[in-house]
């Protein structure tokens, strides 16, 4: 029998009467935080005290990635496969490795609460069946993930959703469109999949909410070191932790973090809808969050030489990487964004190099998925509707060092 009396809320509660003592420290506001940090520019090594980039945290980024959540007295939380916790049995369930993730994931976000699912999709699909009835409406960049896309052209509108794609380049399309009509939900990607476009996140963020719209932002390529969309007033923020937070390929799962009223409403669909993280996946993805800023700093390294050295090369008629001042929103990106990550876009001048690169390449993978440690590379068919140009590969820069990223480029191309 269910016990939806249960708050999953009450996490510290639930870990005490397991007899766990999880640490969750209060968070300070940012300005108490911020007090207590060294001065911008100091020796520590910390690019994290940039005043622009003002620490939602309780401690600094790494601390609260490795400390949150956790459970005292293991080196790491263990995966509880337990379904009923002293009687009770809910979905969400009451899990303490499953917490584990979500305490970390709500506060590298700024946010008071997040709940996780089995996979990026899942969040996203549960979050539009919470707040989505029939008569809303959702604006929505004219690009987002594929699968993102298909639910939004092919499922919302047979339950009466009304879909307005926009064109968000131009935050005066956004506004635009909300003038239209009154908007329940806006929703798009900062640094767009496949298109490597990069939105003027936190305006876009200002005119949903001027317009009383709530707004998601998918943050799925950028990850919550590079960019915390709650701090800028986002609504909700949301992952595909299959990629980046988890980061090893070894992992899937989504996670949703902003205000308790908000996350408690998408819990309550979950349990109806039933779209529950596994312990295991849990496990894997709280293990990646610990090393998720190592792994973002160097993603981000190697992606700028890896595109600085695509950029140079004959066969490549453009690079789209927000790290390179030659594209497009990379002005806008630096105003926000901490860095730009691994991802970038290639359009190769010739059909005979789209159609080989992948499949020329010795030890990076021509395979789908993203921010992974693995090296992968996509190629693309040009949807224009979309802004996907001819001839394009996605490439995610994976952790393989650098130089021999580049050499496997380097002989797939001659
Ligand atoms: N959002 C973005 C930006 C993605 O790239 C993806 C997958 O590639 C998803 C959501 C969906 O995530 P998942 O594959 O975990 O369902």
């Amino acid at each position: 029998m269910n016990s939806p009396n249960l708050s999953k809320r009450d996490f510290l509660k639930a870990a005490a009467m397991l007899g766990a003592t999880a640490a969750t420290p209060t968070l300070l506001s940012a300005q108490e935080n911020d007090a207590a940090r060294p001065a911008a520019g100091s020796s520590d090594g910390s690019e994290l005290i940039d005043p622009k980039f003002a620490s939602v945290n309780a401690h600094g980024f790494m601390s609260d990635a490795i400390h949150l959540g956790e459970e005292s007295g293991f080196s790491v939380t263990p995966i509880y496969q337990a379904k009923n916790v002293k009687g009770a049995y809910q979905r969400p369930p009451l899990n303490p490795t499953v917490d584990a993730f979500e305490v970390k994931m709500k506060s590298l976000e700024g946010g008071e609460c997040a709940v996780s699912a089995p996979c990026g999709m899942s969040i996203i699909t549960q979050i539009f069946l919470t707040f989505l009835s029939a008569g809303d409406r959702i604006v929505v960049h004219r690009c987002v993930y594929d699968n993102v896309m298909n639910l939004l052209r092919d499922h919302l509108p047979r339950f009466g959703v009304e879909v307005r794609f926009v064109d968000m380049n131009d935050v005066a399309n956004v506004r635009a469109a909300l003038q239209e009509k009154r908007t329940k939900l806006v929703h798009f990607e900062p640094y767009v999949n496949p298109t490597c476009e990069v939105l003027n996140a936190p305006a876009i963020i200002g005119v949903a909410k001027e317009a009383g719209a709530l707004c998601s932002v998918d943050n799925t390529w950028l990850s919550p070191y590079l960019f915390q969309p709650l701090r800028h007033g986002a609504d909700l923020v949301l992952h595909s932790a299959t990629k980046y937070l988890g980061g090893h390929g070894s992992a899937m799962g989504g996670v949703v973090s902003g205000s308790k009223d908000l996350v408690t409403s998408i819990e309550k669909t979950i349990g109806v809808m039933g779209g529950i993280i596994r312990p295991f996946d849990a496990f894997l993805l709280t293990q990646g969050l610990k090393t998720l800023r190592l792994r973002m700093k160097e993603h981000t390294a190697s992606a700028l030489k890896v595109a600085r050295f695509l950029e140079s090369h004959p066969k490549v008629a453009r690079v789209r990487y927000g790290g390179l001042p030659s594209w497009d929103g990379h002005t806008t990106g630096s105003s926000y964004l901490r860095g730009f990550g691994g991802m970038m876009g290639v359009q190769w001048r010739d059909a005979k190099t789209h159609n080989t690169f992948g499949n020329r390449l010795k030890m990076c993978k021509p395979w789908v998925s993203l921010g992974d440690v693995v090296t992968l590379v996509s190629k693309r068919e040009p949807e224009p509707a979309r802004g996907i140009p001819e001839r394009f590969t996605r490439i995610s820069i994976g952790l393989e060092d650098a130089a021999d990223i580049i050499a496997d480029f380097r002989q797939a191309l001659t």
